[in-house]
């Protein structure tokens, strides 16, 4: 087995979500040739979280603890529920500072067309968290784009049933993007203009 690490570099290198192969063999040659120190320490930043990042038991974003410190934060609104899609989704509400409910991170979204229903995203996960008796309103703040849109009508539709007031964040986050590219004062708007669905 000579000769094999450089391969097998690129190989996982691969694995990253939109890299190719002629990238993946770039960045293994310039960590090689440039960069020896960042190598290993990408390598035990890797086995770190890989090994110790977990989902929180309540809101399942990633966190090393069983619960997240969001959750625990005993200064939040418990009566509040806001869905998103991604943890950097969940940052980019909690940077606008204008929201101090809780949080619940679907980790994904409905999406038929790539086969990603509702077993993948953890929607009975999310309708047992928000029947737990003490949320009453839940926040839709999935994407604003056509699976996102998807998503917010069909837990809309089932945490209604469930007697929950539903809500979504106010149009004026431009129709197709994503929260995480959206400026901050434009989340604290439609937060704050949020509509009853
Ligand atoms: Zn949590």
């Amino acid at each position: 087995m000579s000769d094999a690490s450089l391969p097998a570099l690129i190989e996982a290198l691969r694995r990253l979500p939109g890299v190719g192969v002629k990238s993946a063999s770039r960045m293994a040659f310039h960590m090689l040739q440039h960069d020896r120190e960042g190598a290993l320490l990408l390598a035990q930043a890797l086995q770190q979280a890989a090994t110790r990042v977990r989902h929180c038991a309540q809101c399942n974003t990633f966190t090393e603890a069983e619960i997240c410190p969001t959750c625990l934060d005993p200064h939040r609104d418990r009566t509040k529920l806001c869905v998103v899609e991604t943890p950097a989704d969940q940052a980019a509400v909690e940077r606008t500072a204008a929201y101090r409910g809780l949080y619940f991170v679907l980790m994904g979204k409905l999406s038929p067309l790539d086969g990603i229903g509702p077993k993948d995203i953890g929607l009975a996960r999310l309708f047992a968290r928000a029947g737990d008796g003490v949320v009453q309103e839940a926040i839709l703040a999935t994407n604003f784009t056509a699976e996102g849109e998807a998503t917010a009508h069909v837990i809309g539709e089932a945490l209604k049933q469930r007697g929950l007031k539903v809500t979504r964040l106010a149009r004026g986050v431009p129709a197709g993007s994503e929260l995480e590219y959206v400026d901050l004062g434009t989340i604290a708007h439609a937060l704050v203009e949020r509509r009853e669905k």
